[in-house]
């Protein structure tokens, strides 16, 4: 018998040991800074002339490691291993597959802060952001072994005297993974091992600005005995690679988190027979947010403030269930705003890849930082600037948390997908309103209600349209098992990562009927 699931704890790091622990996991990633990785293609290495250089976004110019970069004919290459090693891994015990996540994750949870630390270093997180990446990834392992464990025998349907029939789900194919920068480790992780427990093979390419941590992770799944061609690491450009590849007629999913434009670009392409195809693809896209936390007038205001604060802030904002959007009733308006601006000047920002005491750590990168500096720049036309406001990308791409006031429930600052450290807030004049505007955006995914008015919290769980949705809390922080996570119309396909039905998009169920 398997344990229960339990997630993941998180490093407490007001303890002086784990501070010393997670030093020294730096320490080491520091000494290994500035490699080159190869591709990994039906188990073997290979090397590219052509790398991408990913650099520490906290301190540019310093390398994190020479990736190398697949081209269409490696691609071509490792989709055909992929398809090879599905002849016999889709017929493997799914215990034994289990298994092999089981072992990965107890191989992760030992050197816990080492994969931590790669983030703070590659992705530019905080600790405590990087220590839940790291614990969200090994969630998602535990968490989808178990859950293969429950379906492995299928589901028990009617036989009649003559006749017996049964009912199992078999997998899908060979599918493509394609991750984002953002959660570099737990997306990457859980949208790779989720259809390979279930039988799948898969092509796994990461974000381009975080690849290094995904080697280390193809790395734990090796020495966890992952026979080779089952996950094939191909970085390379999302343009040149992922049309390839997501156009390909072998292709029998893509499993994708990111941004709106690339998801709806695949989920397009994806429906195009090729030649030679012999199915349909499926498109499991999970994508944007422009999520919302509204607070009522019967509330507890401070834990208004903290949530909008901690929801907007953490990781700068660069959460796809980050609240960009506060609605609050008029009569506590300018109370809510003025606490929220309060916290939001205590917090520090700067780099955070040698000690823990910046709150927010830089932007992913320069665009990102350019695609934050100019909705400022909007945010400025539509709105009252409050805090914040100001960015340095002379050593790393930092951005001061940001509060707009002011701000009609129309403007583009209150629409569209900032991914930075900017929330704008909006007033409504009863709860109505708050329900209203909140659903006013193309998304779907996250939102909070700060209330101590149980009718409309009751109104809220039927109304506010999101896949997640918070009472008397903030928008972020989903927990595998816990809080299944996924958006509703432009945020995606909900397929909720982390839920009990996760693995059924990666298997169809196959009846056999014998008479006897
Ligand atoms: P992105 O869409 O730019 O990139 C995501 C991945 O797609 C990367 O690996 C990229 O290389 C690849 N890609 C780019 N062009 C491609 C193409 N033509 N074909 C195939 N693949 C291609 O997103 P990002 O900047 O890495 O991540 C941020 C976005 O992800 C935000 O919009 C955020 O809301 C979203 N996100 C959503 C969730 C969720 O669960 N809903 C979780 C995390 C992030």
């Amino acid at each position: 018998m398997v344990v229960p699931y339990k997630h993941e704890p998180f490093t407490d790091f007001t303890v002086e040991e784990n501070v010393k622990e997670y030093k020294a996991a730096l320490d080491l990633v520091k000494s290994e800074l500035g490699k080159e990785y190869p591709l990994i293609i039906g188990g073997e290495k290979v090397m590219t002339e052509d790398k991408t250089v990913s650099e520490n976004p906290a301190n540019r110019g310093e390398v994190i490691g020479y990736v190398s970069k697949a081209d269409q004919e490696l691609a071509e290459k490792a989709m055909q291993a992929a398809n090879k090693a599905f002849e016999s891994w889709r017929k493997w015990d799914p215990a034994e597959r289990a298994n092999i996540l089981f072992r990965a994750a107890a191989i992760i949870r030992r050197r816990k802060h080492e994969f931590s630390a790669w983030l703070s270093y590659e992705a530019g997180k905080p600790w405590k952001e990087a220590d839940a990446d790291t614990a969200e990834g090994i969630d998602f392992l535990e968490y989808y072994a178990r859950q293969m464990l429950r379906l492995k025998d299928g589901i028990e349907i009617n036989s009649r005297p003559i006749e017996h029939n049964t009912f199992n789900y078999i997998p899908l194919g060979t599918g493509i993974t394609i991750s984002p920068w953002n959660f570099a480790f737990a997306i990457m992780a859980g949208t790779t091992v989720g259809p390979v427990v279930a039988g799948n093979t898969i092509l796994l390419k990461p974000a381009t600005t975080t690849p290094v941590v995904a080697y280390k992770f193809m790395e734990v799944l090796m020495e966890a005995g992952l026979p080779a061609g089952v996950v094939n690491y191909i970085p390379g450009s999302g343009s040149v690679i992922g049309d390839y590849l997501v156009d390909h007629p072998k292709t029998r999913f893509i499993n994708f988190t990111g941004s709106k434009d690339v998801g709806l670009r695949i989920a397009q392409r994806a429906s195009v027979v090729q030649e030679g195809q012999i199915w349909m693809k499926r498109v499991i896209a999970e994508m944007g947010g422009k999520d919302t936390i509204i607070v009522d007038n019967e509330a507890d205001l401070d834990l208004a403030a903290e949530a909008i604060t901690y929801s907007a802030f953490g990781f700068s904002g660069q959460k796809c269930s980050a609240c960009s959007r506060a609605v609050i009733h008029e009569d506590v308006y300018d109370v809510v705003l003025e606490k929220v601006v309060a916290r939001v000047k205590e917090l520090t920002v700067g780099p955070t890849f040698e000690d823990n005491s910046n709150f927010m750590g830089p932007l992913n990168d320069q665009a990102a930082f350019d695609k934050v500096m100019k909705y400022i720049e909007i945010g400025k036309e539509e709105g009252r600037l409050v805090a914040g406001g100001e960015g340095d990308h002379s050593q790393g791409y930092f951005v001061k948390p940001t509060v707009f006031a002011d701000v009609d429930p129309e403007a583009r600052l209150m629409q569209e997908e900032i991914f930075g450290p900017v929330v704008a807030f909006a007033k409504a004049k009863d709860f109505d309103e708050l329900i209203k505007i909140a659903n006013n955006t193309e998304y779907g995914l996250t939102g909070a209600v700060i209330s101590n008015n149980r009718a409309h919290l009751e109104q809220a769980r039927q109304d506010f349209h999101v896949g997640n949705l918070y009472f008397n809390r903030g928008c972020t922080a989903a927990i595998v098992g816990y809080h299944p996570f996924g958006g509703f119309n432009m945020s995606g396909t909900d397929s909720k990562a982390g839920g009990p039905d996760y693995l059924l998009h990666f298997l169809q169920p196959k009846t056999v009927s014998e008479t006897f």
